[in-house]
């Protein structure tokens, strides 16, 4: 699929969009599992102090899960994230490495699809339909996709669309969420593809 839409926020939005820092594998997937729920640069804030306490999966798996709840504890879900980072950890730990298949890094605890996804797109660079709430939401207002969960959506799109444009849909789907297609009030009469939205053109199509 090549959608005038996709083309036009592909050409106003930044090439090089980049939520959450690092590029070491095993940090990065930590990263994204912390973001679940909160601001990628309050993860950008709090993974410092986590790395300097705790440098690599075999130290994080020995933290004391108390210290590491108080770490992680500006990110909500402080007990949650505490955990399932702590397990995350011992796995890789026992693993020796990431693995590098979704099928494989969905095994791995408190990781789902979304972070499956960022992880292939941004440290294996290859492509991938990375579902969150904003993408789902500019996905079904455009008209891109009807399904109701993330792995519905996530199969629409990869069916719809051509690889290579996976992980650049992604970005500009997730930052016209974030910046303009608000949830409760989206900016429709100042939104550059207003002309190509299901939602906006027919509101009772959604
Ligand atoms: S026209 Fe409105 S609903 Fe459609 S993509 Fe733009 S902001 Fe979102």
């Amino acid at each position: 699929m090549s959608d005038e839409a996709f083309r036009i926020l592909s050409s106003i939005y930044p090439q090089d969009i980049s939520f959450l820092e690092g590029d070491d594998p095993f940090r990065f997937l930590a990263s994204v599992l912390l973001s679940a729920q909160t601001r990628d640069d309050y993860v950008n804030a709090v993974t410092p102090v986590l790395w300097k306490e705790y440098p690599d999966a075999e130290s994080l798996a020995d933290a004391d899960l108390t210290r590491l709840e108080e770490i992680v504890h500006p990110l909500g879900f402080f007990r949650t994230k505490a955990r399932n980072l702590k397990a995350l950890a011992a796995q890789i730990a026992r693993l020796g490495s990431v693995p590098d298949t979704i099928e494989e890094l969905v095994r791995l605890p408190g990781v789902g699809r979304k972070t499956a996804n960022c992880y292939v797109n941004h440290i294996l660079k290859k492509p991938a339909v990375i579902v969150d709430t904003h993408f789902s939401r500019v996905a079904h207002r455009l008209g891109y996709a009807d399904g109701e969960s993330p792995e519905e959506v996530e199969r629409e799109i990869r069916a719809a669309f051509e690889p290579q444009d996976w992980s650049r849909l992604s970005m500009v789907l997730n930052l016209h969420g974030r910046l303009v297609c608000h949830a409760r009030k989206p900016e429709c009469l100042s939104c550059p593809v207003s002309a190509y939205c299901r939602s906006f053109q027919n509101p009772h199509s959604s």
